[in-house]
């Protein structure tokens, strides 16, 4: 089977290179994709150039751009028991969590086809007579979407819907671990009559696909989801022809409890928030910040749940957990945990992989790291894992444990999520709006919807998907005067007069 699609043809990759894609939860070879190189990326983007420039799709009206994505919403949910189990062949993760993820492309694809049509530009006065003058959206052009392993198709849709709904053309490129859930995706455009040249899919790695799809003149607007040293590479890299970028970038989110939070529902959401997905998640509440008069109570039952979580592949029911994405993951992960014990961080459980039938694949158990503090590189360095850094906060007043929790939350170069546990309505208020993170839950931890913005402040990333903001990355504004009684305009003299 031919896994690169360019130009509206499935093809093998030039070099004839292939990639055999491995499940973590037992290194068993799940499927064997073509392996494209910067070649082929080349040829993506012409074809996504030229479908642009002469193509029919950034002209199609957007009731029809739009049942185009109801259509895949439509499909997806059809196909969604089988879309979920490739997804979770490909990262390991539970087969219940990849429905969920489905599910929520589902609303992703629908968001998107009713924002396609509510936003056809706006009429403004141009403040003097005989003149029209309104401000349209157009498309971006050809968009470069890159994306990571731990939400394959989720991070894909979040891109794919408003690039189509905005009327661009794509080349897109899904993490090399990770590509069969944009197989089905642009093969289901494909199928549903989108036209050649607007989906281009070219798998392979980052730095010759990636760099090749950053760098080409012909791509108007790079679209990332990654880590934060990638996100820099990209960043540089357009720069070059002053490219559009939007960047979705790595997290070291806190969780804030204070004394007063309901601590039964607090507890058990923090371990959701780092647990989940095996930490491999970029908005995880991977940095617990609790008011010290709390912290035991907390941390030891945080503790006592985190050794019971039960760890399994995606298919076994009894499992809570999956594995990481690979061995080298894995090994960063470990390396993370041994440089905080280093630095003085407390193990308090995990931090060690398991044996018997899960060291067959990437397993690594849900950890936790006592005693940190913000100069720590284990509280400033994204994991990417199972890991949770526990600090403390104290006051003597109000505002003073206010303050010192604020000081730590957003002592971090990242700005992506963050929550707080209060019953104190005016504290969670205050809080929130000082909370220097893009996403802020109050006494919960990550829900979304795709009717709300999602995205980084500092270098969490540039931009925001979802939302309505989500549409506007992939649309230019142009402004369109027209004057309907033409005149000489009479600046300068004509010296025949
Ligand atoms: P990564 O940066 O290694 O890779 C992401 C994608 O970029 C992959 O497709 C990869 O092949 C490609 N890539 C790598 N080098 C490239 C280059 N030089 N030029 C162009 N493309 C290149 O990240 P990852 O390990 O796949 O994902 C984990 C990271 O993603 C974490 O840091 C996580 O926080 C972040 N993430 C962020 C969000 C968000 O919404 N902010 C969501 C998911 C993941």
């Amino acid at each position: 089977m031919s896994t690169l699609y360019i130009a509206g043809r499935w093809r093998t990759a030039a070099s004839g290179e292939t990639r055999e894609i491995t499940c973590p939860a037992d290194g068993a070879v799940a499927v064997t994709v073509d392996e494209g190189g910067a070649a082929d990326a080349r040829d993506a983007v012409r074809a996504a150039r030229e479908a642009f420039d002469v193509g029919p799709w950034p002209r199609t009206p957007a009731p029809e751009r739009a049942a185009l994505l109801s259509r895949i919403a439509d499909r997806l949910e059809r196909e969604l028991d089988e879309v979920a189990r490739l997804e979770s062949l490909d990262t390991g993760k539970r087969h219940v969590e990849a429905r969920i993820d489905m599910e929520d492309i589902v609303a992703v694809f629908r968001h998107f086809a009713s924002l396609a049509q509510a936003e056809a530009g706006r009429v403004v006065d141009a403040g003097v007579p005989d003149v029209s003058s309104r401000v349209v959206t157009e498309p971006v052009g050809v968009c470069s979407l890159i994306t990571p392993w731990n939400f394959p198709l989720l991070q894909t849709a979040w891109k794919v819907a408003p690039a189509l709904a905005a009327g661009n053309t794509f080349v897109l490129k899904p993490s090399e671990l990770t590509p069969q859930t944009s197989i089905w995706l642009v093969r289901a455009l494909a199928e549903e009559g989108l036209p050649d040249g607007v989906a281009n899919l070219v798998l392979g790695p980052g730095d010759t696909v990636g760099a090749a799809m950053t760098n080409a003149p012909e791509v108007d607007l790079v679209s990332f989801t990654g880590g934060l040293a990638t996100g820099k590479t990209i960043m540089a890299a357009a720069s070059t022809t002053v490219k559009k970028i939007a960047l979705e970038l790595g997290g070291k989110n806190p969780n804030v409890i204070f004394a007063d939070a309901d601590r039964d529902a607090a507890i058990d959401n923090a371990l959701t928030a780092i647990f989940l997905d095996s930490g491999q998640v970029c908005s995880a509440g991977s940095r617990l910040v609790v008011e010290e008069s709390i912290h035991d109570e907390v941390v030891d039952e945080l503790v006592r749940r985190a050794t019971a979580i039960r760890m399994g592949g995606p298919f076994d029911e009894s499992a809570e957990t999956g594995p990481l994405i690979s061995d080298g993951h894995r090994a960063k992960v470990e390396a993370y945990v041994a440089a905080g014990i280093e630095e003085g961080a407390v193990l308090r459980c995990g931090g060690e992989r398991p044996g018997g039938e899960l060291a067959i694949g990437s397993y690594y158990p849900p950890t936790i790291l006592d005693g940190c503090t913000s100069d720590m590189s284990c509280v400033q360095d994204e994991s990417f894992g199972p890991v949770l850094t526990v600090e403390t906060f104290a006051g003597d007043t109000r505002d003073a444990a206010e303050d010192a929790a604020i000081a730590i939350a957003n002592d971090t170069i990242y700005g992506l999520t963050g929550a707080v546990w209060t019953q104190d309505a005016g504290r969670a208020e205050r809080m929130a709006r000082r909370l220097r993170h893009g996403t802020v839950w109050i006494n919960d931890f990550h829900p979304y919807v795709p009717a709300a913005e999602w995205g980084g402040m500092k270098q969490s990333g540039i931009g925001r998907e979802l939302g309505t903001a989500g549409l506007h990355e992939y649309q230019e504004t142009k402004h369109i005067w027209h004057n309907t009684r033409p005149a000489p305009a009479g600046w300068f003299a004509n010296p025949q007069d």
